[in-house]
């Protein structure tokens, strides 16, 4: 073994740039942090290559002197920890690593002037090299260039991915910064394209603060946001939360602050999924923008060098403030909490997953109901396999004979009887009723066809008489256009159209009068959440599950009695049509024997 030593200053920085630094959205993130801190007005971020052969930030806050510019390099040397009081932290800086460990792994440039210097000093560092403070010219303020990020540290640079996504997590680390400040201009600029483009708000009020979350999370967001005031102990949330029915496939557009700082917490996005839990299905995400305000001892922010988690004190009374104050506000807007009459109900015919899985053998597995403990008894003939488990639909659908013989009695799922509330589809069976929910069943049978397609060589695509030009935000765009060919494979031929916009030219031929704009949209806000490791393909029950739900069989369509039976017909023929891709059941199948006995009549 060799002898143990002190790791030289360089490779101290370099392990610390490997937290602080993930990414280049983290560098970004780290100095417009810094210009914030120092006051600034106006922040300009230009970057190239996604930031991987520069990042410059400009702001025009107080700047620093010969001597200060000197210590700012160095390791743990900060100028925002006055009383070393780490429970009282007024900045979104106090580690004094950042600079630092981005030198050590870049080319730096430092470049800054106080008010009341006649000149400016400037200072670089490579790759941990510190050079001599040396006069410049430069306004009033900091401009900081990082170029070449990583080139001292070749296994982060390949972890990178392309511009594009390295773009989309700057222009993301941006926006959130901006949500919290809506009095500073902010802007980012690619050399190409500005995808942040924010001007100062006059004033600080709520209304300030929604013109700045119309500016980052559209004009849809502000039309559609109640706001948020509510406090308890001293600790208060206000912002604003959108209605339910404007919602997402992922929590990318829930933004949270903490005393200013954006953050990613799970107890923060559990108390979101909560409060809206009664009025929105489960997978479907609100739109929010919380901004809690909380004594600083009461909460955490020394927890990870990037400073995106936090801990509570009591969470408890965090996540319940939180809860209540949402619930108020979707209550004020006139929406009722399910009553729990309907949630015994619901709860009564709930799948749940694991036990239809154990069903899955049998070619038409039957959901499996929860029922509450009273009703436990009458669970028994849920738990039957449909049709004993054995016979195969008849092979063509008999029609109505005029010598009283019931064609429903020759189907599993019945004739079709009627639709209601333009969701349900009712069936009569040979011995009872069927309660088919035709939006999930639908969404069933459009993946396990885009399942077979694929398998017999490709999804058949149908081309629109009309290419449909589909306006994104332009990372969106670029998300979506990046995985054009795996989408083509599927059915769906795109291509990028200018900035922040993509053409629809095919579409699946089996999906019906599809909403190709709201289908872009959504596998565009899905592709956040499959990340690049996986394919499609892999996450096809997503993504023909987006499908089915634009295209026009969902909820709300009227159907006739033959497209109903239609509907059934195909159930029975296609494999695990009994839950939809999430585990919740497709249908629901009552006996007369249940119904009586729901009667009192056995
Ligand atoms: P921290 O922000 O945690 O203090 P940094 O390494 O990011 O650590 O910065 C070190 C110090 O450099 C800061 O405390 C601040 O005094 C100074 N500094 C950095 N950036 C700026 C800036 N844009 N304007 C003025 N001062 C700055
Ligand atoms: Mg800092």
């Amino acid at each position: 073994m060799t002898a143990i030593r002190r790791l030289p200053e360089t490779i101290v920085n370099r392990i610390a740039a490997g937290e602080v630094v993930e990414r280049p959205a983290a560098a970004v993130k780290e100095l417009v942090e810094n210009s914030i801190d120092a006051g600034a007005s106006r922040i300009e971020v230009v970057v190239r290559d996604g930031g991987r052969s520069l990042i410059a930030v400009t702001d025009d806050g107080c700047g620093m002197g010969r001597d200060e510019l000197a210590m700012a390099v160095e390791r743990h040397a900060t100028s925002k920890l006055p009383d070393d009081d780490l429970w009282h932290i007024a900045t979104l800086g106090f580690r004094g690593e950042a600079l630092p460990s981005i030198g050590a792994v870049s080319r730096l440039a430092l470049t800054s002037r106080t008010g009341d210097d006649a000149h400016a000093w400037s200072l670089t560092i490579d790759a941990g090299r510190v050079g001599a403070v040396e006069p410049a010219a430069h306004p009033p303020g900091t401009r900081v260039e990082v170029r070449d990020l990583f080139y001292a540290t070749p296994a982060r640079l390949r972890f990178l991915k392309a511009t594009a996504t390295e773009l989309g997590h700057i222009t993301d680390a941006v926006h959130r910064l901006a949500m919290a400040h809506p009095t500073v201009a902010f802007q980012v600029s690619d050399g190409a394209r500005t995808p942040v483009k924010l001007p100062a708000v006059a004033g600080d009020g709520a209304q300030a603060r929604l013109e700045r979350l119309a500016a980052v999370m559209g004009r849809a967001f502000s039309d559609n946001a109640l706001p948020i005031d509510a406090e308890r102990e001293g600790i208060s949330v206000t912002g604003f939360a959108g209605l339910p029915t404007l919602n997402r496939t992922t929590t990318a557009q829930q933004f949270l602050f903490v005393n200013g700082r954006a953050v990613r917490d799970r107890l923060l996005y559990g108390a979101v999924r909560g409060a809206y839990q009664d009025v929105l299905a489960g997978g479907r995400h609100p739109l929010v923008a919380l901004f809690l305000d909380i004594a600083p001892e009461l909460v955490d922010v020394n927890v990870h060098p990037t400073k995106a988690e936090v801990r509570f004190r009591d969470a408890g009374l965090v996540r319940g403030l939180i809860v209540a104050a949402l619930r108020h506000a979707l209550a004020g807007a006139g929406h009722r909490a399910a009553t729990s009459v309907a949630d015994a109900a619901i709860a009564a015919v709930r799948t749940d997953g694991v036990a239809s899985g154990r069903t899955m053998t049998y070619r038409f597995p039957a959901p499996r109901p929860r029922l509450s403990r009273g009703l436990a008894e009458q669970a028994a003939p849920f738990h039957a396999p449909l049709f004993g488990g054995s016979a195969t639909p008849p092979a063509s659908p008999e029609p109505a004979s005029p010598d009283g013989h019931d064609p429903a009695a020759a189907y599993p799922l019945g004739a079709a009887r009627a639709q209601v509330h333009g969701t349900y589809v009712i069936a009569q069976t040979a011995d009872g009723i069927v309660i088919v929910d035709q939006h999930a069943a639908h969404e069933r049978l459009v993946q396990e066809r885009i399942k077979a397609a694929l398998a017999a060589g490709g999804v058949p695509r149908q081309g629109l008489l009309i290419p449909e030009v589909v306006e994104l935000e332009d990372a969106a765009a670029d998300r979506i256009a990046g995985r054009a060919d795996e989408l083509a494979e599927l059915g769906l031929l795109i291509e990028r159209f200018g900035p922040g916009a993509v053409l629809v030219r095919e579409v699946p031929a089996l999906l019906v009068e599809v909403d190709a704009a709201g289908l872009v949209r959504d596998l565009a806000d899905d592709m956040v959440e499959v990340g690049e490791a996986l394919s499609l393909k892999d996450r096809l029950g997503d993504v023909s599950a987006r499908m089915a739900c634009h295209s026009s069989v969902r909820a709300g369509r009227r159907l006739n009695i033959a497209e109903m039976n239609a509907l059934l017909r195909d159930m029975e023929a296609t494999p695990l049509a009994g839950q939809c891709s999430h585990g919740r059941p497709t249908y629901v199948e009552l006996r007369l024997a249940d119904i009586e006995r729901l009667f009192g009549r056995r």
